[in-house]
């Protein structure tokens, strides 16, 4: 996709960018300082209504809270979704705080601390072993709380998902249970005082292949159903995984969501739904969640020439959008869609370059594309920014003051 068509959806009013209902530069006046993450809500929610109104409604959507955990979007997103994935004690803080139930909240991740578990079965969420040393401590942790834990098998698959941004399931890994030790794991499980509800399967990330997609989610369906008969008592949770993936670059296409909802509705009706009538199938997303409604903006502070190449200096960088420099997991580094927010109806006849404020020439945000002519002061947006911007980024690195975010 094209930078003008993701000005597109976010719409243009005064020849600028809309983000939050109003022109960007009166929402940069507003927050009263750059660079800031902005959070459209209307792009949040429809985002939300296109995954309910496509998917099954036997389907449950879970936010993978990684991705952006901000609370006022893990908040608002908690009254939409069913249900929220945390990877970390602080997270399922977060989750917790926005009053969701308890069950309805599962903590994936490798390497969970005794302490972690501790909490996790204190609270009552579902735990999602990734190893036999985490189903001990588990049931250390019941034994002690006098409490008996709920937890999933996170499988490592004996298939591999390809076109994967990330991926996180085949081979040896170091998430998930291997299948092939899922019965062994089971039968020991059931000795234990533990409630096993069922399985989780993450084969891997932003992935813009709706037939590979849909393949890894049949995939996973056959191999839950096998694992599922050396359970002790029905199936009552099986977790698809997701790895829904979002348009970053000009080349990528947007996910042809339709199709992955069509093999999913065949799937519910031919399997799921007959064959485990007490397990709602989870798709569990992030990035796809939350990733389109957002932007990080950033001032121009200054505009100087090389040796006859033109760089636009912003007062933002890699140290808040690591990912937008191609330092997060890009094999090749490619330009994020960006725009001059306050100059949207003007005519792109600028050869420019846009680099952060950091020491390193790793800070590169724009290499040799076309905008507007920018000036000192313009608003520089580079959008697809509402999963793995801040938290993901070395916020540390030069010590520059954080940004502000903000749901509008
Ligand atoms: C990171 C992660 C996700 C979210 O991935 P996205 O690509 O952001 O959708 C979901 N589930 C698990 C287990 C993860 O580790």
């Amino acid at each position: 996709m094209r930078p003008h068509e993701h000005v597109a959806r976010f719409g243009t009013i005064d020849g600028e960018l809309r983000v939050g209902g109003m022109p960007l530069s009166r929402l940069a006046a507003r927050i009263g300082s750059t660079p800031f993450f902005a959070y459209d809500r209307v792009l949040l929610d429809a985002r939300v209504a296109q995954l309910r109104a496509a998917l099954p409604s036997k389907v449950e959507l879970s936010f993978a809270m990684k991705a952006n955990p901000m609370p006022a979007i893990v908040q608002h997103l908690a009254g939409k979704v069913d249900r929220i994935d945390v990877a970390s004690a602080m997270e399922m803080h977060t989750a917790l705080d926005t009053g969701i139930r308890p069950d309805r909240v599962s903590f994936a991740g490798p390497g969970k601390i005794a302490a972690e578990i501790r909490q996790a079965v204190a609270a009552g969420i579902i735990v999602e072993i990734e190893s036999t040393t985490e189903l001990a401590r588990v049931e250390a942790a019941g034994r002690s709380l006098g409490l008996t834990p709920t937890i999933a098998i996170r499988v490592n698959p004996d298939f591999a998902v390809k076109g994967s941004g990330m991926r996180m399931g085949g081979g040896p890994q170091q998430f998930g249970i291997d299948a092939e030790q899922v019965p062994q794991v089971l039968q020991a499980a059931s000795k234990m005082g533990v409630d096993v509800l069922g399985f989780h399967v993450f084969a891997g990330s932003q992935n813009l292949n709706a037939e590979i997609i849909a393949e890894a989610q049949r995939r996973t369906v056959d191999l839950t159903s096998e694992l599922a008969e050396h359970l002790p008592g029905e199936l009552r949770y099986l977790n698809l995984g997701g790895g829904f993936g979002i348009p970053y670059t000009e080349k990528d296409q947007p996910l042809d969501l339709d199709a992955v909802a069509e093999n999913l509705h065949a799937l519910v009706d031919d399997v799921i739904a007959p064959r485990f009538p007490h397990a709602s199938p989870v798709i569990e997303l992030g990035r796809y969640l939350v990733g389109e409604c957002g932007v990080y903006v950033t001032q121009v502070v200054d505009r100087k020439t090389s040796r006859g190449k033109t760089f636009l200096v912003v007062d933002g960088g890699m140290h808040h959008q690591l990912a937008a420099s191609g330092n997060f997991g890009q094999a090749i580094r490619r330009n994020y869609p960006l725009a001059v927010g306050n100059r949207v109806a003007e005519t792109a006849d600028d050869g420019v370059s846009v680099v952060g404020c950091l020491c390193t020439p790793l800070d590169l945000l724009g290499d040799d594309i076309t905008l507007p002519p920018a000036v000192i002061d313009d608003l520089i947006v580079i959008f697809q920014q509402g999963a793995y911007g801040l938290t993901a980024s070395p916020t540390a690195f030069l010590g520059h003051p954080a940004p502000a975010e903000v749901l509008v």
